[in-house]
């Protein structure tokens, strides 16, 4: 023993503030201290000489800025120098153009929660709030989403009418120009609520809301520009458009083929500097409609007639939709759900220079501009989209998962579809939390680079998987289309939210860790710009600075690591409550692991990690859980702990672990350096991998929640369009729910009655009168069991349809083609 002490006092020390992150001296210090105090209690002498001189060869070199910033900081700089990817002028921008917020201490791998608790909880205006139970509202009674979606194929007249007159277009339009000057939650609740009837309301007023003119005017505009603009976009006279995509570039964007020559040309009768446009694009949100076209192209000077640059780089202009040359007014018709998209080109098209936003001085920066606001428009209109129909999904399906009933039970308690039922539970009050989460950021100022990119693919690849479990549940029901079907176009639009704004397979697999690694790591893009820095002593001492606290950190992770997966970060100081502690001690552990991965991956494989996409997309899933997760328990908090929310809060937090420790374990199998891989795997599940997917107990609280009016699921139902008008059957079918619990135990008494009877009464009717007769069943609670029927029978029942309604309008039946059809049936 008084041999191996020395030993022991040195690494659990070492241990001990590594977890801690002292700082060196302190810990040189203290293993200075400790080995004396040895020594005096007797250990063997040599061992405690021998540990003293192994600390002084670590703490020395160290900590002597002599030695190591000639000897050790300057021969890594070197090398790093050699390693470091290139960055090329996208991914530059990219990582210049965002804040980072709370995800910054996810990657720190020991979060201060307090940042995230301190934030104040999201709340609106009473004017904000007075346009959602006004205006929105009345919207949503207009909105007919069977004659939006089938009969006319777009919104009809009075409902463009009522969005224009209502500056539904103008909710980011600073008031100043005629706007609502609406903050980021608001724009999110409304899209969330139009979201919740018809997703062609909510995608036609989320767009202009989103990344397009206005924004781009707002930020970069000239004044003229946001003279003549904003009051025009924000009442309706101008209905906007944004046009980057076309059928060369999508994923690749910046690899644009249009483009413009600057040249001389007549412009509203005078000859002014401007260029020539020749353009072809598709997928154009608001295209066929539009009268203001916000157009991405590269931008050449052939003649130099700006300055020495011929290749100007991206640019952005408006273009009115009456120029000389614009071609549009076709459509597309995306997955049944028609709103106003479509392809536009042009050949040649002038516009002056005054008509780039921002006007020449911002030609060339189009692509800066377009990274810089991008993330405030991904932030809000597809995650809120996702939310209001994953709420309804959510709302509308217990209320069916009860209604509807087979084998002498409600569908919703049999085991099987309560799985399902608990998924949509789960999900639906995940992506609500993550919505709201992150439009609250971008209402709080913060340009969430990496958490809208984590939203927008979360709460899509979520949304998909409610509409799918609702699909299920429902049966035929759901499969039906017609207007008393409220889920089957929700689930045909689906695929549409994950192809936008950055198909979701890219932005999984390339940018949510690859920008977050960079971006919210502490140390990373400090050293990237040290390294970068001019040759000198300031840069050696500034890499120095970055390099030995990346270190430090790096060191602590792993013993973070270990620690947390040894006691299975049952131990050690969390925020929260009882309930809720051993959730953020979980997150603490992943975050250390998460940290220590990204670390060793950018370590090993430098540049070459953006290539290695599936551990970009796994490394990024843990990321996105953690961010997740932290969003549902910043929730919690900030609706003062609801105990009957518990049940959704374990599932969506469970789920999340899950889902974290099967990335974590996908990407340490796979790890390309298979012996690093099985190192990190030994420091991350010392004692294996313990998370477990919600279990089928929790899962059927879960479930069960959405079965009965309670406040937990009125809670969920917050935000969505639920009064039961004559074109909401989701709603309809909501409003039953309350009686239909009610009438369960009569209606019991009244089939256990009939069964032990010998009554011949076939029509329902009859047998209730047969029930009250025999005294099974009082007058009233014959009522009660009528109004069961009329409301169970309007809950499932479904549309037909004659052929010629469901014929396109511009379809003629062939007469020739259909008598050789009858013929042929003739002599079949
Ligand atoms: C209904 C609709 C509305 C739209 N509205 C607009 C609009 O208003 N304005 C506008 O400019 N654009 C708009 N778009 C375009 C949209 O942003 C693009 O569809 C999207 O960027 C993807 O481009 P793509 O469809 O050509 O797919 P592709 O680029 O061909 O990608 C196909 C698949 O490959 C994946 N992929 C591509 N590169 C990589 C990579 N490096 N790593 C991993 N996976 C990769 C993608 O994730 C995708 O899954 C709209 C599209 C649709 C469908």
């Amino acid at each position: 023993m008084s041999i191996a002490l020395p030993f022991i006092v040195f690494v659990l020390l070492a241990g001990i503030a590594a977890y801690h992150r002292l700082r060196l001296p302190v810990w040189a210090a203290l293993t200075a201290a400790a080995l004396v105090a040895c020594a005096l209690l007797g250990a063997n002498v040599v061992a405690v000489v021998l540990v003293a001189v192994i600390t002084a060869l670590i703490a020395v070199p160290l900590l002597v800025p002599a030695i190591r910033l000639p000897y050790i900081t300057k021969p890594l700089l070197g090398f790093y120098t050699k390693i470091l990817p290139p960055l090329s002028d996208t991914e530059r921008v990219a990582l210049e153009a965002g804040t980072v917020g709370f995800e910054g201490e996810l990657f720190s791998g020991r979060p201060d929660w307090k940042v995230l608790l301190d934030q104040p909880a999201p709340t609106l205006t009473a004017e904000e709030q007075a346009f959602l139970d006004g205006p929105c509202e009345e919207l949503c009674a207009m909105t007919n989403d069977w004659d939006i979606t089938h009969v006319r194929a777009d919104l009809p007249p009075e409902m463009w009418e009522f969005i224009k007159k209502n500056r539904f277009f103008g909710m980011i339009v600073p008031k100043e120009y005629g706007g609502l000057g609406f903050s980021a939650l608001a724009n999110h609740k409304v899209i969330q609520k139009l979201a919740s009837i018809s997703s062609v309301v909510s995608s036609t007023v989320g767009v202009p809301n989103s990344l397009g003119p206005a924004e781009l005017i707002m930020h970069y505009g000239t004044e003229e520009q946001k003279d003549h603009y904003l009051p025009r976009l924000a009442d309706g006279r101008e209905v906007p458009c944004f046009a980057l995509t076309g059928p060369w570039a999508g994923s690749d964007a910046t690899s644009i083929p249009d483009f413009g020559i600057v040249c001389m040309g007549e412009w509203n009768g005078a000859n002014v500097v401007g260029v020539k446009l020749t353009f072809d694009k598709r997928y154009i949100t608001l295209a066929p409609v539009a009268t203001l076209i916000g157009m991405a192209f590269r931008m050449y000077d052939p003649d130099g007639i700006l300055g020495d640059t011929r290749d100007i780089g991206i640019s952005l202009a408006l273009l009115p939709r009456d120029t000389d040359g614009v071609n549009v007014g076709r459509r597309h018709f995306p997955l049944n759900s028609p709103f106003q998209n479509g392809p536009l080109d042009g050949r040649e098209v002038f516009i002056p220079l005054s008509q780039l936003i921002g006007g020449e001085a911002q030609a060339g920066k189009g692509w800066q501009m377009l990274v810089e606001v991008l993330s405030i428009g991904r932030s809000i209109t597809l995650p809120s989209t996702a939310s209001g129909g994953g709420k309804m999904g959510a709302i509308a399906t217990g209320a069916y998962a009860r209604i509807r009933k087979q084998f002498g039970l409600s569908i919703g308690r049999f085991e099987g579809v309560q799985e399902a039922l608990a998924r949509i539970a789960g999900n639906a009050y995940t992506i609500s939390a993550l919505s709201e989460s992150t439009a609250a950021a971008v209402a709080r100022g913060e340009n969430p680079a990496v958490p809208s990119t984590i939203a927008k693919y979360h709460c899509t690849e979520m949304g998909r998987q409610v509409a799918q479990d609702a699909m299920d549940i429902h049966g035929g029901k759901g499969i039906i289309l017609g207007p008393k079907n409220y889920l089957g176009r929700s689930w045909q639009a689906s695929p549409i939210a994950i192809t936008v704004e950055g198909a979701n397979i890219m932005t999984r697999s390339l940018m949510i860790f690859g920008q977050g690694a960079i971006l919210c790591h502490p140390w990373v893009l400090k050293e990237m710009k040290a390294a970068m820095m001019p040759e000198g002593p300031e840069q050696v001492r500034e890499f120095d600075r970055n390099l030995f606290g990346h270190i430090g950190f790096a060191i602590s992770n792993a013993v973070r690591s270990l620690w947390f997966g040894v006691t299975g970060a049952s131990v050690g100081t969390a925020p929260g409550d009882a309930y809720t502690r051993r959730y953020y001690r979980k997150l603490n552990r992943y975050s250390a692991a998460l940290a220590l991965c990204a670390d060793t991956s950018m370590l090993l494989l430098g540049g070459k990690l953006k290539f290695k996409e599936s551990l970009s997309g796994r490394l990024g899933d843990v990321l996105s859980q953690l961010y997740i997760a932290s969003a549902l328990l910043k929730r919690y908090e900030d609706q003062s702990r609801p105990e009957a929310d518990q049940p959704l809060l374990a599932w969506s937090i469970l789920n999340a672990v899950h889902k974290i420790e099967l990335a974590l374990s996908d990407a340490l199998r796979n790890f390309p350096v298979r012996p690093v891989g099985w190192l990190l795997w030994a420091l991350i599940f010392p004692i294996g991998r313990r998370a477990t997917p919600p279990g089928d107990r929790l899962s059927r609280r879960a479930a069960s929640l959405l079965m009965v009016p309670n406040e937990a699921r009125d809670r969920l139902a917050e935000g969505i369009y639920l009064t039961p008008t004559e074109h909401n059957p989701a709603g309809r079918i909501n409003s039953f729910l309350a009686a239909v619990v009610l009438a369960e135990p009569v209606e019991r008494k009244f089939l256990k009655a009939m069964k032990n009877s010998d009554i011949e009464a076939l029509t329902f009717p009859e047998q209730l009168d047969e029930g009250v007769r025999e005294g099974w069943i009082t007058a009233d609670e014959r009522g009660q069991l009528q109004a069961l029927r009329e409301m169970t029978i309007e809950a499932i029942s479904v549309d037909d349809f004659d052929t010629e309604e469901l014929r396109s309008a511009g379809y003629k039946a062939e007469p020739e083609f259909e008598l050789l059809d009858a013929r042929e049936h003739a002599i079949s």
